[in-house]
């Protein structure tokens, strides 16, 4: 599943000494100077190919989209998903290329920064606008769907122009025979503002304690203040959290979102509201009226299916009784799937659990989900030959379906 990771050069914030990413990496240590930093960026990441040595012209850098992830679809018949590991070109007329198909693999990327001299295009398609081509692609038109993202980023090509047309300035081949609308769109296209990857530290910002994670983690744990951070923008903010406990045997601990959300369109606040959408063999009784209902979903890259099943279980069972600010002990999982995602999944599980899939098909569109609350909450997983499973609950999750290893 990840054998498209790209590989990235950069170098070291602190010394200078050339490096290399792998593209899910955020912690990045340097070898030479013993600098961790952690990268961050206010939008996606923003990559491009180099072009070949020895051009003078000047240089136009063409954006596509690379995207990674799956999508839910949303029918009838109920959800299925594809998975998708593509790049496309974002913008919107016809002329360019449409993808860069396997180059970026080949090729080492670069981070775009402000001192790379050329024009970088701005993008006219969102990954919003691509998803629905990409879907019919395979043949399908689902009424309704949705895009959980593994990994969205965006990478620029190097173009230029000789005797006015234009070529690929990584091949340093002509794009087109005769001058047409591949030379319009690049002379005629906006561009983008400059645009760098931010390193930050990674000292505590309560403490000052050296944060730990793996290389691909979301959130960067201290352990003398016993606090969690995550990157917003690019800035390092609490993360709130607790831990279902469960004796000394709980040997691995796997974190889910649990999130207090804001539905506006239709009544769903409360445990009692989604017995009601869930046609749920539970009689409804005045406390499950006023009890919240939080949605759940795994905080750690896992195969779609599973994903939706987790989410679906853990907002049905709605599991309650951890210790706040409790710090797992044992194998903890990383956090490797962001909280923007997770809310992203929560019309999913919705339409996954509605009873009447028609109805459901009619009002999800236009509701509006907001998240007004997170946390973090780990639970407690015994191992079993294949599988962990969660020592409470007796569910299980295929050790297989998880991208990452454990951390400690
Ligand atoms: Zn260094
Ligand atoms: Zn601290």
């Amino acid at each position: 599943m990840n054998a498209s990771n790209w590989s990235i050069e950069y170098s070291c914030p602190q010394c200078g000494a050339p490096l290399q990413l792998e593209e899910t990496d955020r912690l990045a240590a340097c070898p030479y100077c013993r600098t961790s930093v952690y990268l961050v960026a206010e939008s996606a990441f923003r990559y491009l190919l180099p072009a070949a040595q020895g051009l003078n012209e000047e240089l136009y850098f063409i954006p596509y989209w690379r995207i990674k992830g799956f999508t839910f679809l949303l029918q009838l018949s109920g959800v299925t998903n594809r998975f998708t590991d593509t790049n496309l070109l974002s913008l919107r007329q016809k002329g360019l290329p449409f993808s860069l198909g396997l180059r970026p693999q080949a090729m080492k990327l670069r981070f775009v920064t402000p001192q790379v001299s050329g024009h970088f295009l701005k993008s006219d398609r969102t990954v919003q606008d691509l998803l629905p081509l990409i879907i019919s692609q395979s043949g399908e038109n689902p009424p309704m769907q949705a895009f959980i993202g593994e990994t969205v980023s965006q990478i620029f090509t190097p173009v230029y122009f000789r005797q006015g047309l234009l070529y690929d300035a990584v091949l340093k081949r002509p794009l087109s025979t005769i001058p047409g609308t591949a030379e319009a769109i690049v002379q005629s296209a906006r561009e983008e503002k400059p645009w760098q990857v931010s390193f930050v530290s990674t000292l505590c910002p309560h403490c000052g304690w050296n944060l730990e994670g793996e290389k691909g983690a979301l959130v960067l744990l201290c352990r003398n203040c016993r606090s969690l951070w995550q990157c917003r923008e690019t800035s390092l903010e609490r993360v709130s959290f607790a831990t279902l406990t469960d004796g000394p045997e709980a040997r691995h601990y796997l974190p889910f979102w649990r999130m207090n959300v804001r539905i506006e369109g239709t009544e769903l606040a409360s445990k009692a509201d989604l017995i009601r959408l869930a046609n749920l063999p539970r009689a409804i009784t005045p406390e499950l009226e006023r009890t919240p209902l939080f949605f759940w979903s795994p905080a750690f890259k896992i195969q779609a299916v599973q994903f939706l099943r987790w989410s679906q279980q853990m907002t049905v069972l709605q599991p309650s009784g951890e210790t706040p600010d409790e710090l797992p002990t044992g194998t903890v999982y990383p956090v490797t799937m962001p909280i923007s995602e997770a809310l992203e999944g929560i019309r999913v599980t919705l339409f996954h659990l509605a009873a009447n899939k028609r109805q459901a098909l009619a009002l999800l569109p236009r509701i509006d989900i907001s998240l007004t609350d997170f946390q973090l909450i780990y639970h407690p997983f015994n191992p079993g030959r294949r599988e962990l499973i969660h020592s409470r609950l007796g569910l299980t999750v295929d050790r297989t379906a998880m991208y990452f290893g454990a951390q400690l």
